[in-house]
């Protein structure tokens, strides 16, 4: 686990996806702020009891968005724990099996790796109607958290939440942007710090994707903890967080670059022509096998340093913090993180 901030702390899931405990300044209250993918639950309930002690539970959990890597275990922690699950009104649709994200794009320019396996991913609409319950969006006080707020940052997902507490300048910034390099999955595997466009296959608005960068570095923040990557903390997490914002990378071409998708709270209401994806199904498969195997060395090239997989008892703080200023040689990329299809079929998957 790895220390964002005072009373926050982030654990890596798999290497791939962060969840976030968020104290309150309530004494022994906390949050858990994402689920990670469906099967975390173990790891995340044993990081919570190290963390605090044996047996606890949060007050509630807070979904930034309903991706799959995000949402995939709210269903059996809100079960164990007994606890509300948040998410904002513009995600019911599709935590409600109501509806399924856009289809992603594997054509997007600059995808990198994972807009190419993006093309294997499944539809995805969970069915979490009987825990998940709307955000309130008439204030933008954090429920359960005081002195956060939270901040509608769209583009990537339609109801997507980013957290901030203005005191210490503390940002939980979910898929509006990365902290390392979503262009390759080695990167993303290796933990390499990089502030990055996020979820590239998966945005369905880039001008709102640009717009919430803007928002998030109009906050100044001193410390960043997204939904992939390492924490960054120190002044040139801001100053770089800027740089993503001043000189966003917009595709050069890709589905929703011009004509994005159209999502309201009853779900998708339009969707851009599917792109011709010249790429021949069994070259795709082939590539996805040159892709998996990368991902297995990336894996195997880490050995034994997960911390992640198997929390250890006792919190490890600050083991993967990084300041941007030592590493800032590494090229811009983007991004990705949940399924997908060229269909856009209404299925429903139950957790
Ligand atoms: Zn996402
Ligand atoms: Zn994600």
């Amino acid at each position: 686990m790895n220390q964002v901030a005072a009373g926050v702390t982030q654990l890596q899931i798999q290497r791939f996806v962060n969840v976030y405990f968020v104290e309150s300044s309530n004494p022994g209250e906390w949050v858990l702020v994402d689920t990670g993918l469906p099967g975390s639950e173990k790891d995340i309930i044993a990081a919570a009891d190290a963390l605090f002690y044996p047996g606890t539970h949060p007050t509630a959990i807070i979904l930034t968005h309903g991706h799959m890597d995000h949402s995939g275990s709210a269903r059996a922690l809100a079960e164990h724990w007994h606890v509300p699950v948040l998410a904002h009104p513009l995600e019911l649709p599709f935590l409600q099996g109501k509806a399924v994200y856009p289809p992603a794009d594997p054509t997007v320019d600059g995808g990198g790796t994972l807009a190419f396996v993006s093309r294997f991913f499944p539809p995805q609409s969970f069915q979490l109607s009987d825990v998940v319950q709307p955000l309130a969006t008439d204030n933008d006080e954090t429920p359960f958290l005081p002195g956060w707020r939270w901040l509608h940052v769209p583009g990537h997902a339609p109801g997507q939440i980013a957290l901030f507490r203005e005191e210490d300048r503390t940002l939980l910034g979910a898929d509006a942007f990365a902290t390392a390099n979503h262009e390759s999955v080695p990167s993303l595997l290796l933990q390499l710090p990089k502030i990055s466009v996020a979820g590239a296959p998966f945005n369905y608005n880039w001008q709102q994707v640009r717009d919430s960068v803007q928002t998030l570095a109009a906050l100044v923040p001193h410390a960043i903890g997204c939904g992939h990557g390492p924490v960054i903390q120190g002044a040139e997490a801001s100053v770089d967080l800027r740089q993503l914002a001043n000189h966003f990378p917009m595709p050069a071409h890709g589905r929703y670059v011009t004509d994005p998708a159209v999502i309201d709270v009853a779900g998708v209401q339009y969707l851009p022509p599917a792109p011709k994806d010249t790429l021949p199904a069994k070259a795709a498969l082939v590539g996805a096998g040159v892709a998996l195997a990368a991902v297995g060395i990336a894996l195997l090239s880490r050995g034994g340093k997960s911390n992640g997989h198997k929390p250890a008892k006792e919190p490890k703080k600050n083991s993967k913090v990084y300041d941007l200023a030592a590493r800032r040689a590494r090229k811009s990329g983007q991004a990705s993180c949940e399924p997908a299809s060229d269909e856009y079929p209404y299925k429903e998957i139950r957790y």
